[in-house]
């Protein structure tokens, strides 16, 4: 259960990672947010032996957006010990994904199955999913804080971080700490409060969501994909994500001026929304929505800086991108795993300024800068993406890419391909592709 009574006492560190004694510490590191990033990068520290302190604001389980898993959160899934949760709960194993478009009622269908030993993904209830999460992280050894608001970051007269200051009813607590990780996903607190987000002018959608019944999951072995259903508006399209066998989350995502558009009527709006795509009309024919539908800003940004002295941040708050290729989760482990391979050396050093943890800034900044293509290249040729990929000599390549395998030369000279693809039909007059490529709404 979670710690819902939390108190201004906070333990002594168990373990001392680094040569300076921690002894007015409450932390050598500390965590807040309590998502995936955090409660991976937890897991990670147990493992190197770092002391640390995860702090969540929300009693878990509470519900998240984010449902669909890529492959290459499974090896993370791995090395953490995770997999076996992740089947003794039941969690839906994800083989693959399905693109529809408005102008055709057929499918394309890509399976991960080639993709060898990571070839899979699961579909998860995120209350639940980050519930266990949590539980294995403290099993590992975190300690963990629920409950607790953290309203700021403090930081000594030489700007660096010295720990946070937090809420915790009506009483507000100080936790001192060598390093302060921000994992707080879109509420980016360190990053809002050292004003270091870029938004994305371009990129400015919105999500409306729900868990519905009786939603159609096909018949061609791929009840159990991730199906995406791209519709006849400005960067619109929808995901359907298999929760169990019988239910599913529904969300449709799509300019801000579409739901500007709507006034307050959102399930008008949805229902709408659902009609300018044949396949999805017809698959949620008989649907029944369970819970109230939930909106959701999916504005992208990245932050200026990932890292300074002190400090670092990770998953959502350090960047966000569209979630047409659901990356967000596999960011916030990779970003996890990476930091805490930088945070071990540093405390190992003696020195967590700036420079000393700038390899993690150059890892994470060359991943987002190839998520912000990928994402972008898709809206030019939306209405031919899945088909390029079926149909592509590379087309493991692509899925690997697709399913966040964003850290090495590997994606860039596969992105680099997929663009050649795009622009061979694009200047190809009587490729059959081409008129469907003048279709796009991006
Ligand atoms: C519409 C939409 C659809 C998406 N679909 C997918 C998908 O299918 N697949 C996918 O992988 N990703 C998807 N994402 C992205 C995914 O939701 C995030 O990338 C992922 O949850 C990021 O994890 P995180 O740990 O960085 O942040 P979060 O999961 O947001 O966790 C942050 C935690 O910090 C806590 N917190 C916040 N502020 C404070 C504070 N001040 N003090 C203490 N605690 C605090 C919160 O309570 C929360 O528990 C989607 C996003 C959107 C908007």
């Amino acid at each position: 259960q979670d710690d819902g009574g939390a108190t201004d006492h906070v333990d002594t560190p168990k373990t001392v990672a680094s040569p300076r004694p921690a002894k007015k510490l409450d932390a050598e590191v500390i965590i807040i947010g309590g998502g995936p990033a955090g409660l991976v990068l937890g897991t990670y520290l147990d493992r190197a032996g770092v002391d640390h302190l995860i702090i969540d604001k929300a009693h878990h389980p509470r519900p998240h957006v984010g449902e669909s898993l890529g492959c290459s959160t499974t090896r993370i899934l791995k090395e953490i010990d995770f997999l076996p949760v992740m089947q003794r709960e039941h969690f839906i194993v994800k083989h693959g994904v399905c693109w529809s478009v408005w102008f055709d009622t057929a499918e394309i269908s890509l399976d991960f199955r080639d993709l060898g030993d990571f070839g899979y993904a699961y579909h998860v209830d995120r209350a639940k999913f980050d519930d266990l999460l949590l539980q294995h992280a403290r099993e590992n050894g975190s300690r963990v804080l629920t409950g607790v608001q953290v309203e700021s970051v403090d930081f000594n007269r030489q700007g660096a971080a010295t720990g946070v200051t937090a809420r915790v009813g009506e009483s507000r607590l100080t936790l001192k700490s060598r390093l302060v990780v921000d994992a707080t996903g879109r509420q980016a607190l360190l990053g809002r409060q050292l004003q270091l987000m870029k938004p994305d002018p371009e990129f400015r959608q919105f999500a409306v969501h729900s868990r519905f019944t009786g939603v159609d999951g096909g018949h061609n072995g791929a009840a159990h994909f991730t199906r995406v259903h791209l519709l006849p508006i400005h960067r619109g399209w929808a995901w359907q994500i298999p929760i169990s066998d019988e239910v599913a989350s529904v969300g449709v995502v799509t300019d801000r001026q579409h739901f500007v558009k709507a006034g307050d009527d959102i399930d008008r709006f949805f229902q709408w929304t659902i009609n300018l795509n044949p396949l999805l009309a017809q698959r949620m024919k008989q649907a029944v929505r369970l819970r109230e539908f939930c909106l959701d800003g999916t504005y992208s940004y990245v932050m200026d800086r990932f890292v300074g002295d002190g400090w670092l941040l990770i998953g959502d708050a350090a960047f966000f991108v569209d979630p047409i290729f659901a990356s967000g989760v596999s960011v916030a482990m990779h970003s996890a795993k990476f930091a805490a391979e930088v945070i071990a050396q540093a405390l190992a050093a003696n020195d967590v300024s700036a420079p000393a943890l700038s390899g993690y800034e150059q890892k994470l900044r060359a991943a987002a800068e190839v998520w912000q293509q990928v994402v972008r290249l898709f809206y030019q040729v939306s209405p031919i993406f899945g088909r390029v990929i079926a149909e592509s000599d590379g087309r493991l390549s692509v899925l690997r890419l697709c399913e966040g395998e964003v850290y090495d030369d590997a994606a860039i000279e596969t992105l680099t391909q997929l663009r050649h693809e795009f622009d061979v039909i694009h200047n190809t007059p009587d490729h059959p592709l081409r008129q469907h490529l003048m279709q796009a709404i991006g």
